[in-house]
């Protein structure tokens, strides 16, 4: 895809004040913030496509934006996030790192959908290095609908990203006037429009009126450190499932892909599980005996709370989705 110009700031008239201006990259990858709804439906957004609009249009959007940041665009992927897929996370990385080379570039904003959202930005945790902040942010409104969400949204993230105090505390995810860690950040509360929490955590900070405001410093364990593999090579990922542990949980699951696995039905075969149990972290006696039986065969079990983060340990702070990713890139393979 296209890159289109730097877009100066406050206008032809004040271009060396333009010039002064924090460099920030706006990456373009879907979601409902980039979402159109039917002429008969603008206004409540019903039955509206996620990732319709470009991201220039996004930002037509955001009047004012222009007088904090010299902004660059670039669209991805134009996608409903529900549909990424891990290779998203490389290109999004290698975008980042490519900007970050550049001498002079405050940090980089990347407009994303909500479904998954917080995938995306664990993942990043994972392959970036701190440094220049990363923003993700997104929408809970199509583009047109009342009091859309997103033009909000993305004027606030791309003042994160513009700002230095933002550097350095790993990936961010910005909504609804809150700042948050990608290890926190979580689509909690799907019917509503600030749907983005942190759990018991709390948000790092907040975004408003009065500027960018950080009230807590990231806590938990620093994400794992996945070296970036160079675009050259081909990823091969593995297959991490996740399986519940319920009432009535028999272990059929786990033992039927067990068994297309060993059949060579399963492309890539089963690797690891990761077990969303129940309470905080207990397992049905009968999944338990089947979980056993691939642990045997040399998939690697992994059990979290289905209720919420895991709590201490290797995951502290992770859900069970951030968990998968984080397996996921462990076991990144390369061809
Ligand atoms: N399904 C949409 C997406 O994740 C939802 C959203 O963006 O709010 O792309």
């Amino acid at each position: 895809m296209q890159d289109s110009p730097l877009h100066d700031g406050p206008g032809p008239d004040s271009e060396p004040q333009a010039l002064q201006l924090p460099q920030v990259l706006v990456l373009g990858t879907g979601g409902t913030i980039a979402g159109v709804a039917p002429a008969s439906s603008t206004a409540t957004g019903a039955g509206y496509t996620a990732g319709v609009l470009g991201v220039e249009q996004l930002l037509a959007a955001a009047p004012g934006v222009q007088q904090h940041a010299r902004l660059q665009l670039r669209q991805l992927c134009n996608i409903d996030s529900k549909d990424a897929g891990p290779d998203l996370w490389l290109q999004l990385a290698r975008e980042v790192q490519a900007w970050r080379a550049r001498p002079g570039v405050a940090g980089c904003v990347i407009t994303h959908g909500s479904d998954t959202l917080e995938e995306t930005a664990y993942a990043l945790d994972c392959l970036l290095e701190p440094g220049e902040p990363v923003v993700l942010t997104a929408a809970m409104l199509p583009a047109a609908a009342l009091s859309a969400d997103g033009p909000r949204n993305l004027f606030d993230a791309v003042r994160v990203a513009a700002d230095s105090s933002a550097a350095g505390r790993g990936v961010l995810c910005v909504a609804h006037g809150r700042v948050h860690a990608a290890r926190d950040v979580g689509k909690e509360r799907p019917a509503r429009i600030d749907a983005f929490g942190s759990g018991e955590r709390g948000p790092l900070g907040f975004i408003g009126a009065s500027g960018l405001r950080f009230t807590r410093q990231p806590v938990g364990p620093q994400a794992v450190r996945v070296a970036l593999p160079a675009a050259a090579l081909q990823p091969a990922w593995p297959r991490v499932e996740l399986v519940c542990s319920h009432a009535g949980a028999d272990g059929a699951l786990v033992r039927a892909l067990l068994a297309a696995s060993r059949a060579g039905m399963l492309q890539p075969p089963l690797q690891a599980l990761v077990v969303l149990g129940t309470g905080g972290g207990t397992v049905h006696e009968q999944l338990q005996a089947a979980l056993d039986e691939a642990q045997a065969a040399g998939v690697r079990v992994q059990v979290v709370p289905r209720t919420g983060p895991c709590e201490g340990g290797e995951f502290d702070g992770l859900n069970a989705v951030k968990v998968r990713v984080q397996l996921l890139l462990q076991g990144l393979a390369l061809a």
